[in-house]
């Protein structure tokens, strides 16, 4: 028998006490069952959102999804969503449902879900109940709509994009017909907000394993990515080595240019820290190295030393005849020894300056000029050295 967290057991146990059904349902069960973390927990009940509202007065309450039959509860220090059992109505643009309507029994609850791993529900006891023999799913490790993929893929065309997303979190294989019906009702994707597009795709390149998904389904991730098409499999195959997003994502774009990534990028509203790394990491992917200190020195200067580091490793990986273990590992040294780059790492300042008499303009011609015989190694970066150095040129 699974053991359920003290917490979901108290949801459970308030609602039945006052004559009520009540289960866990969704990715917390699909989750408890693969023995993965487990994260927010849904529970589902024939209770009305008002009635969820009484059984729940003595605890912390949140009501932002009341209108689609939610309350949130806080128990401990966790937030339990509970939701009154609902068929979804009919999709407005094949994304959300247009309204609520609430059903009769767990049964139509479950079978409005995408994927029969997140149709399972969960009781008290921790007896399962399987409507649409999503156990079996999850022990063969398949994904697979409920009901008519087609169909469902017409309903809500992101559930395209999560069955996806599961299969590379879950290392799944995605069942034939589910398969097909992606790659059919691809188009649809065109319909969706680019935020939830987003947010899907980010969460297949934290996946472990993408790539036998991302080959499969080129042309599906291509409606928002066309870049995909342009990398061949050789290349494409490399990405479940690489280790960060930003080297994933990088991946996409590195043979192609900056107008393309900041197109891309702006297109897929992804946040500005992250247009402005993948942009960095384009040119420093594209830098050639010469094992020269100064060379690696002046990279510095201009570009955030992580993404400097995670080019190179990307180069590694896709390109190892033009990487440079040299270069690599000069720049970990130096990361290491925290060398002088920028004029507020030098051990002499304006005001040293202004008491040897110096002023003006002078005082900052003559910071870069201690900057750069600091970084040629011609003076010890101390500031007798440096004091003694501005008196002699
Ligand atoms: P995650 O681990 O990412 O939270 P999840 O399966 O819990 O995955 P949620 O978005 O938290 O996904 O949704 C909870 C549950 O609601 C799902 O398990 C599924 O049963 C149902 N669900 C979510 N989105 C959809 C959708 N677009 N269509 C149908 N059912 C959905
Ligand atoms: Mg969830």
């Amino acid at each position: 028998m699974i053991k359920l967290p003290e917490q979901a057991i108290i949801v459970l146990n308030e609602l039945e006490k006052n004559g009520y059904e009540a289960y866990l349902v969704g990715g917390f069960v699909r989750d408890l069952i693969l023995s993965r973390e487990t994260h927010d927990i849904d529970c589902a009940t024939n209770a009305l959102p008002d009635e969820i509202e009484r059984v729940f007065s003595n605890f912390k309450q949140s009501q932002i999804g009341k209108d689609h039959g939610t309350i949130g509860v806080k128990i401990k220090h966790d937030w339990i969503e509970i939701t009154t059992y609902r068929f979804d109505d009919e999709t407005k643009d094949h994304r959300r449902p247009k309204s609520v309507t609430y059903a009769p029994s767990l049964k139509e609850d479950v079978i409005r879900r995408d994927f029969t791993i997140n149709a399972l529900a969960i009781n008290q006891k921790g007896e399962i109940i399987d409507y649409v023999n999503g156990q079996e799913d999850i022990k063969q490790r398949i994904i697979r709509c409920v009901g008519n993929p087609e169909y469902r893929f017409y309903e809500d065309a992101l559930r395209i994009l999560r069955g996806i997303r599961f299969a590379c979190q879950l290392n799944f294989e995605i069942e034939r017909n589910t398969l097909e019906a992606m790659h059919k009702q691809s188009y649809l994707l065109n319909a969706l907000a680019v935020e939830r597009i987003y947010q899907e795709f980010k969460l297949m390149l934290e996946s472990d394993s993408i790539y036998p998904y991302f080959n499969n389904t080129k042309d599906i991730l291509s409606v928002f990515i066309p870049e995909i098409l342009d990398l061949d499999s050789q290349l494409l195959m490399k990405i479940d080595q690489c280790n960060t997003w930003l080297k994933r994502f990088s991946l996409f774009f590195i043979h192609q240019n900056e107008e393309k990534i900041r197109i891309r990028a702006n297109h897929l509203k992804i946040p500005k820290k992250l247009i402005k790394d993948s942009v960095d990491f384009y040119y420093c992917y594209n830098h050639e190295y010469n094992d020269q200190e100064i060379d690696i020195k002046r990279m510095m200067q201009v570009y955030p030393k992580t993404i400097i580091l995670e080019s190179m490793e990307l180069k590694k990986i896709i390109d190892p005849e033009h990487y440079s273990e040299v270069s690599y590992q000069l720049l970990l040294k130096m990361i290491q020894d925290n060398v002088v780059v920028s004029i507020k790492d030098l051990n002499i300042n304006g005001h040293d300056l202004l008491n040897m008499n110096i002023k003006g303009k002078a005082i900052q011609e003559t910071l870069n000029a201690c900057l750069e015989a600091v970084m040629l190694n011609k003076v010890e970066n101390t500031k007798e050295a440096l004091i003694q150095w501005v008196n002699l040129t």
